[in-house]
């Protein structure tokens, strides 16, 4: 039998009206705002309207050091919300929402897979409720207002040089990263050589994604720095009086989005920041509503677990005052065989032949990997779970070496087949899950607010990435100096560096040693609340490959989408 696709899959579902699925975790139907039938917005009244319920575990998923491919991580978030369902335990799933971005471009879609995803899934992937053309409406709203501040007198001494406020579009397109802007006559404005990001890279995302009320929110776009003056004074959105309306456009935006997996387990679907220049996770705000609803809230954190929940622990987590009881840690077969240094993955090509034979050895020679990731969860006071994510391709023996190496690090363990069987293939880990739930949380940052921001990329680079030390570029030195002194010195640190290796470089597999992390630039982005050190080439706007998925999207005959897989 040939196995269904996503989309076939998702089309399949029979999916329940959503205000059952809401008064299954105990959210009113007053409490929702309904966008068609597949998607509602929930109030942030729900904050209130729950809080005198008891509060949920929170788990976080996390994974190894991704292979270009990802490893399952949304796939197995949701196969165990799914999982609780079929334990008649109320649980529920809080995850990003995707960018157009990718969806046209490499990854056609990114919803979960097989019998563990959100659905509808051409809604989840496409537009949804409109949040991120909010963000991008937002955000350029402000650069709009930079540019007509420099336009008409410039009353605030803003150095056009030194102007950080880009624009964003939620499309793949190259062409834009480097632009100049105000072309034309004099009334067009003034020409400044600027550029686009995509919609996910904006700050405004990632203030969205961090705030934990409307109030907040309009406070944090207030904080965020447009530039500098002919002084070397930040130039902020307060200042340019454009923060609140761009908290007027995100007025619905805040709200997250109810949907439900193909089991009808609910999903809140909120927000979708970059996983290197910012903390790629989804929302405060769509977490303080889950933690009060269900009895399990399950969550996923970008990238491996010393990026996505490193950032979840000591960005997320500081900002939002949760404090998470367990981490699943995705490990698959291929995963770690790549991790052996053997082979070379390739974004969008078939996986090198050689890899698909049995070979638990080279299992056990990216196993290393594994550990460190698993030893990063635990440098949080977090008990971790690792997570086979079972794919066609595997052979027991190679499940099996992986099982071994989990029990050798004392961690509890399950293979996974919710991509095949949905919420059932995922119940032996929701028990682990459980299970380690029911440990006491230990939950500690990794640093305090008051360490200097130098020590706190040294912290990072060494206990987690294991690094030797960091080298900091003497513009990342006085950029630091200069943060320190604008009173950004308190803010956690989110290391923008490839997700592809616990090092600074992509080529690097398993638990690299003998290297030190090179800090080339800081920035802050100090309304969302966080510095980001640039370690590595950081890509903001993607580009097209030659074969975009764009290329095979399509409406069929019936009207129906075609081409997302
Ligand atoms: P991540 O969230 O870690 O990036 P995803 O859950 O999005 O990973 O999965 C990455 C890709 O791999 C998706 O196309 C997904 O459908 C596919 N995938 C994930 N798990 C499995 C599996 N067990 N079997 C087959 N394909 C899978
Ligand atoms: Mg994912």
């Amino acid at each position: 039998m040939v196995f269904p696709s996503d989309l076939e899959i998702s089309r399949s579902a029979v999916l329940q009206p959503l205000t059952e699925v809401a008064a299954g975790v105990g959210i009113d139907e007053q409490l929702l705002e309904p966008y068609g039938r597949t998607a509602a917005k929930v109030s942030l009244d729900a904050i209130d309207h729950l809080a005198d319920r008891p509060r949920a575990k929170y788990v976080v998923v996390t994974a190894i050091t991704p292979t270009p491919l990802g490893e399952g991580k949304t796939t197995t978030t949701v196969g165990l919300g799914q999982a609780f369902g079929q334990l008649s335990l109320p649980g529920m799933v809080a995850v990003r929402q995707p960018s157009m971005g990718p969806t046209f471009g490499i990854k056609g879609g990114a919803a979960g897979g097989g019998y563990a995803q959100v659905a509808p899934m051409e809604a989840l992937n496409l537009h949804l409720t409109g949040d991120m053309h909010a963000v991008t409406a937002a955000h350029n709203l402000l650069a709009a207002m930079v540019d007509n501040h420099l336009h008409k007198g410039n009353a605030l001494g803003l150095d056009p040089h030194a102007v950080s406020w880009r624009r964003v579009i939620d499309v793949n397109d190259r062409d834009l990263r480097q632009i100049v802007s105000g072309l034309g006559g004099r009334a067009d404005g003034s020409p400044r050589q600027t550029g686009f990001d995509i919609t996910a890279a904006s700050e405004v995302m990632a203030i969205l994604a961090l705030c934990t009320s409307l109030q907040d929110l309009r406070a944090r776009l207030g904080r965020i720095v447009v530039g500098y003056d002919y002084d070397g004074q930040p130039v902020t959105a307060e200042m340019l009086r454009a923060a609140g309306a761009m908290c007027v456009i995100l007025r619905d935006a805040i709200k997250p989005n109810l949907m439900q997996t193909v089991e009808q387990t609910p999903v809140l679907v909120h927000c979708g920041p970059f996983g290197n220049i910012a903390h790629g996770n989804s929302s405060i705000v769509a977490d303080r509503i889950g933690i009060r609803a269900a009895d399990y809230l399950v969550t996923e954190a970008g990238f491996g677990a010393d990026m996505g929940a490193e950032r979840f622990f000591n960005i997320k987590c500081r900002a939002s005052g949760l404090t998470p009881d367990a981490a699943v840690v995705v490990a698959t077969v291929r995963g770690l065989k790549a991790h052996s240094g053997k082979y070379t993955v390739v974004a969008g090509r078939p996986l090198p032949e050689a890899m698909l034979e049995e070979s638990p050895d080279d299992v056990r020679a990216g196993a290393e990997n594994l550990r460190r990731q698993i030893a990063n969860v635990r440098r949080h006071g977090v008990t971790p779970v690792v997570a086979v994510n079972a794919f066609p391709t595997d052979h027991d023996s190679e499940q099996r070496a992986i099982l071994h190496v989990a029990a050798e690090e004392g961690v509890r363990a399950a293979v996974s087949t919710h991509f095949t069987e949905g919420g059932k293939g995922a119940i032996e880990l929701a028990e682990a899950v459980i299970d380690a739930c029911d440990e006491p949380s230990g939950f500690d940052l990794l640093y305090p607010d008051e360490l200097p921001l130098v020590d706190k990329i040294d912290t990072v680079a060494r206990q987690i990435y294991g690094a030797d030390g960091i080298d900091v570029s003497p513009t990342a030195a006085r950029q630091l100096e200069t943060y320190e002194r604008n009173g950004f010195g308190s803010l956690p640190v989110c290391i923008a560096k490839t997700h592809l290796s616990l090092s600074a470089d992509p080529a690097l597999k398993g638990a690299p040693s003998g290297w030190r992390l090179p800090v080339r630039e800081v920035r802050a982005s100090a309304g969302a609340g966080f510095v980001y050190p640039i370690c590595g080439e950081m890509r903001t706007m993607p580009g097209l490959s030659s074969s975009p998925a764009a290329e095979r999207i399509d409406i069929d005959a019936n009207g129906e989408v075609v081409g997302l897989s």
